[in-house]
């Protein structure tokens, strides 16, 4: 028989048992068998360079496809097998692996709170753009140009005389010029202002404004609204003070305080020993900026409140650095 016949019939056998193999020291002595040093085709493979000069083209191409294809099969088979062992080495009544899940961040988490408390209250939740005219963020809520707030240092502009919403209160501004009363709204949203960061100061922070207009609404109104809400958010005991303040845009205005949630008014470090915990600021609508809306302030009544998210939730879960929210370390983000 010719050589390149011999070659071709040695890896047909070696072929099927490769094929039939089915344990990796079984495959291992097959490749030793066929293509080891002293295996069948190797010492085939050696007689190509004895032969005559023409029949060598065709034992030598019979040869290496052989042993090209003997030696993929191996490699395949040696991959198959590994697998196949892995499989048997897998405990199936372990438990299995948790995937990491995400979770929604603590802020949005008490914008959720309080979104769902108001809502219970009969509020529907409004927003409003994010990059304001001076208009509706200052004049519009009777806020003159020579008013501190305005000053460069406390707040972004941007080059086109816009600026960056200081509050949400613009957004109270936007609905008053598209409806009419009755109007029962929460806007809460993102603002923006000129502070040097530290522990109670970030140059973006969150507030939920209050909006409630229609007629007869008076200051109990408002003051039932937020004990309601204080209840709801930090339990039945909470109590709400509330002391005269000064906004351009409420008349009267004051500023809201609850009961310290820490030590239950008897005084802390927290509460500064007052036993009470500023939240934030409130009032009856002050009857220019409904002329600025064109509402009659003489047929409507309301009041307006305002909340800062980070200050409830660093009561709510007990934070002493406003940094914490934005710094993304998953250290502090996988506690909520
Ligand atoms: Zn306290």
């Amino acid at each position: 028989m010719e050589l390149a016949e011999r070659i071709r019939q040695v890896a047909r056998e070696a072929e099927e048992a490769l094929m039939a193999c089915d344990d990796p020291g079984e495959l291992e002595a097959l490749r030793v068998k066929y293509l080891g040093r002293k295996g069948a085709l190797t010492l085939l493979l050696r007689e190509i360079g004895k032969l005559p000069p023409e029949e060598r083209p065709e034992a030598g191409r019979a040869g290496s496809e052989a042993k090209r294809r003997l030696e993929g099969l191996l490699e395949e088979k040696r991959e198959a097998l590994a697998k196949k062992a892995k499989r048997r080495a897998l405990d199936v009544t372990l438990p299995g692996r948790r995937p990491p899940l995400g979770k929604r961040h603590p802020l949005t988490q008490i914008i959720d709170e309080i979104v769902d408390i108001f809502r219970g209250m009969g509020f529907e939740v409004v927003e409003g753009p994010e990059i304001e005219t001076e208009y509706h963020n200052f004049d519009a809520l009777n806020t003159p140009p020579d008013h501190p707030a305005r000053d460069l240092h406390d707040t972004f502009y941007v080059e086109d005389g816009r600026l960056l919403r200081t509050h949400t209160s613009p957004v109270q501004i936007r609905v008053m010029e598209s409806r009419r009363p009755p109007l029962r709204i929460i806007s809460p949203g993102r603002c923006y202002r000129n502070d040097t960061p530290d522990a109670t100061h970030s140059p973006i922070f969150h507030q939920v404004e209050g909006l409630y207009v229609d007629k007869d609404v008076s200051f109990a109104d408002l003051k039932g609204v937020i004990a309601a809400f204080a209840r709801q958010m930090f339990g039945p005991d909470v109590k709400v003070r509330f002391r005269p303040d000064f906004f351009p845009f409420t008349e009267p205005s004051a500023e809201y305080s609850f009961s310290c949630v820490f030590c239950k008014g008897k005084g802390c470090r927290v509460c500064k020993y007052t036993g009470w915990l500023e939240i934030s600021g409130a009032g009856m609508v002050d009857p220019e900026v409904f002329k600025n809306v064109g509402y009659d302030p003489e047929e409507y009544t309301g009041f307006a409140f305002g909340m800062g998210v980070e200050r409830l939730a660093m009561l709510k879960y007990g934070i002493t650095d406003i940094r914490l929210f934005l710094e993304n370390d998953l250290r502090f983000l996988e506690q909520f």
